[in-house]
């Protein structure tokens, strides 16, 4: 198969954003799998991995993990061949040496970011959406108490599995994300922008309509 039919996606945007909830949709339209560095991370944590025990420091502190770390996950993860026709990124890159890194590890396997899909909601809504949050423990569909519950209260409506509050969910931790946000991974738009790649989606819509504008962005499933 040859470049131009990859589909090697990145959504940006800010924690809260609605990059999960759009995730689960363009993974199923599309055929391409979900990278989210978040997911893995949690997963590592729950699994109590010498990584996890590193990384849920930073974590809960709604800081960054250190670069070196989910640079390795993410090299890893591309080395799966389910990532040969193309894949969504969720969470990374989230600062200019990961966006290097992952430029600079799709070169060497002759590949490179198609479209960057950047989700924008201002702060204020942002801190509404995180402390309502509730993921799914099993297959990390996120829902929210208000917006978007799930049928069965504390039941993901997909699978069955139980619904939690994340640890890093907290109005302080969700403040803290917020300015780590601006600071180290907004920057990102810029990056892409330099190369043609951001489209710009406003968040602030239902999931429906966002979904469309996204569609609108990267081009109808085949
Ligand atoms: P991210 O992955 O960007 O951190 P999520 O997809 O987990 O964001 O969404 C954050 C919260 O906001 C969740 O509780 C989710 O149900 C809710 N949410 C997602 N998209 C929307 C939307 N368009 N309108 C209102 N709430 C939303
Ligand atoms: P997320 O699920 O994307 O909101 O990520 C949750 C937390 O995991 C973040 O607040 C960070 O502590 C960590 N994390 C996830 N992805 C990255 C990344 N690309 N770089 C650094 N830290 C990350």
């Amino acid at each position: 198969m040859g470049e131009m039919a990859q589909f090697n996606l990145i959504l940006l945007g800010p924690p809260g954003a609605g990059k999960g909830t759009q995730a689960s949709r363009i993974v199923e339209d599309y055929g391409v799998p979900h990278i989210s560095t978040g997911d893995i991370l949690r997963s590592a944590v729950k699994n109590q991995t010498h990584m996890g025990l590193e990384a849920k420091r930073y974590m809960d502190a709604g800081e960054l993990v250190p670069d070196e770390v989910v640079i390795g996950i993410v090299k890893d993860r591309l080395q799966e061949p389910d990532t040969a026709n193309g894949f969504l990124m969720d969470g990374f890159p989230r600062t200019i040496p990961q966006a290097r890194a992952l430029d600079a590890s799709l070169a060497d396997l002759s590949r490179d970011v198609s479209r960057v899909v950047a989700v924008l909601v201002p702060d204020d809504e942002l801190v509404k959406r995180l402390s309502g949050r509730r993921i799914c423990r099993e297959c990390q569909t996120p829902y929210h108490v208000y917006a978007n519950p799930s049928q069965r209260e504390g039941v993901c409506d997909k699978c069955g599995g139980e619904l939690f509050q994340r640890d890093d969910d907290t109005e302080a931790t969700v403040r803290n994300r917020l300015n780590v946000y601006a600071e180290q991974t907004e920057p990102l738009i810029d990056y892409y922008d330099e190369q043609g790649l951001v489209a710009r989606i406003d968040g602030q819509q239902t999931p429906d309509k966002v979904y469309e504008d996204i569609k609108a962005a990267i081009g109808p499933p085949e």
